[in-house]
């Protein structure tokens, strides 16, 4: 912390401060001298501008240390609050949540769909508003917007669909829009980062644990946290997994390559083989459109869970492939935890969760030295939303981390 500190600007010690407080639960102004390196003097000066704005309360009195008994801080979660917004073609997950990452209020929606740019941020404004309104919440404690969007994200701060279909968006600068058409500072990152971040601070992964978040909507990211930070790659757009090749002479995938891991195992594949069978297909009730991707392949999820050969086979296909991704992630990351998130995951999770851990365990390099978990989000379906919304406390309780990505305002 105090390597960290040194050469700090005071918005970065103050924030620094305020989430030492945050991760010791209660803590004595000696022991936050102690742990950031700072002087008694400093320390005093920083905690009282946080209890002048409310971020930290006094909480009784600490075990007495040579005399005197010291009083306790602590952090205070409700004194600000974030929205998460989760948008990608089929759904929009809101969420409101406090400083610990604590769901106040959430709402879903319909996805981007086919509209234009223009179109869904104007609704997504209306329905933000409704939002905030419905949790009693005073405007002045929003700290800021998180959004998590499915592809490739742009640099500054323009944002960039990979959806193939919908170009419109390729260009277009969602956080500059959606910032200027609210009040409040808005934050845009990739959904599988999102979801990644959205563990560390609402799932609580202590910040020594480095490991990885397999994130599954449409197609699989990955996304990665070190230290108790995000790694970003160069142009934040690490983790695309869902093109890693697996079959040198598979499937044609949208990407341009051949037998990338999102032909051969993600929803959309999985709902084409049981299109391709006939039978299957009407038992199910498969729709078959590209609008109903998700809910056709919740559907052969669940069957598989409740025991359809049929179902089982192929949820077990699918699950094989993204073991066999996971397995070299592994052994390219030495990760010691992954854990599986997003709407994918809903129904049958754990026959994912199953087979990447016997895999892993099976073949990884380093499984004589130490074991791999793999295991299930905690945080449902909205992970993403979750993490877009853990975004903005991350910028606000972190900018002394390298990576942190500032609110645009
Ligand atoms: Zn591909």
């Amino acid at each position: 912390m105090a390597k960290i500190l040194k050469g700090a600007t005071a918005q970065e010690t103050h924030s620094a401060i305020l989430d030492l407080i945050r991760s010791s639960g209660t803590v004595t102004r000696v022991a936050l001298a102690d742990r950031s390196g700072l002087t008694g003097a400093s320390i005093s000066r920083v905690v009282k501008q946080l209890l002048a704005e409310g971020l930290i309360v006094e909480t009784g009195l600490g075990d007495p240390t040579g005399g005197k008994r010291a009083t306790l801080l602590q952090f205070n979660p409700r004194a600000r609050h974030a929205v998460g917004i989760s948008i990608d073609t089929l759904s929009t997950t809101y969420v409101v949540t406090d400083m610990n990452g604590r769901v106040i209020e959430q709402l879903a929606s319909k996805g981007i769909g086919r509209d234009t740019p223009a179109t869904v941020i104007t609704r997504l404004v209306g329905e933000l508003e409704d939002l905030i309104t419905r949790t009693g919440i005073e405007s002045a404690t929003l700290v800021g917007v998180g959004v998590a969007l499915a592809g490739r994200q742009g640099s500054g701060s323009s944002l960039l669909r990979a959806d193939r279909e919908r170009y419109a968006w390729e260009p277009f600068a969602v956080q500059g829009q959606l910032s200027q058409a609210i009040d409040h500072p808005v934050v845009v990152e990739n959904d599988s980062t999102c979801a990644a971040i959205g563990e560390f601070w609402a799932g609580r992964i202590p910040s020594a644990n480095d490991f990885a978040t397999l994130y599954l909507a449409a197609g699989f990211g990955l996304g990665l946290v070190t230290n108790g930070d995000v790694y970003r790659g160069s142009s934040s757009n690490v983790g695309e997994i869902g093109h890693m090749v697996l079959d040198v002479g598979g499937p044609e995938c949208w990407c341009g390559g051949n037998g990338c891991l999102e032909a051969l195992a993600a929803p959309a594949r999985v709902v084409e083989l049981a299109q391709a069978d006939g039978p299957l297909a009407t038992d199910l009730g498969l729709r078959g459109k590209r609008t109903s991707v998700r809910t056709d392949f919740a559907r052969i999820a669940r069957r598989a869970t409740e025991g359809d050969p049929r179902c089982l086979e192929l949820i077990q296909q699918s699950a094989r492939y993204l073991a066999k991704a996971l397995l070299s992630i592994t052994n390219l990351l030495d990760l010691s935890q992954i854990i599986l998130a997003g709407p994918g995951f809903s129904e049958a999770g754990d026959l994912y969760v199953q087979a990447a851990t016997e895999e892993i365990n099976r073949l990884s390099f380093v499984r004589a030295i130490h074991p791999t978990r793999v295991e299930l989000s905690k945080l449902g379906p909205s992970a993403a939303a979750l993490g877009a919304a853990s975004l903005v406390l991350h910028s606000q309780l972190t900018p002394h981390q390298t990576s942190n990505r500032a609110l645009a305002t």
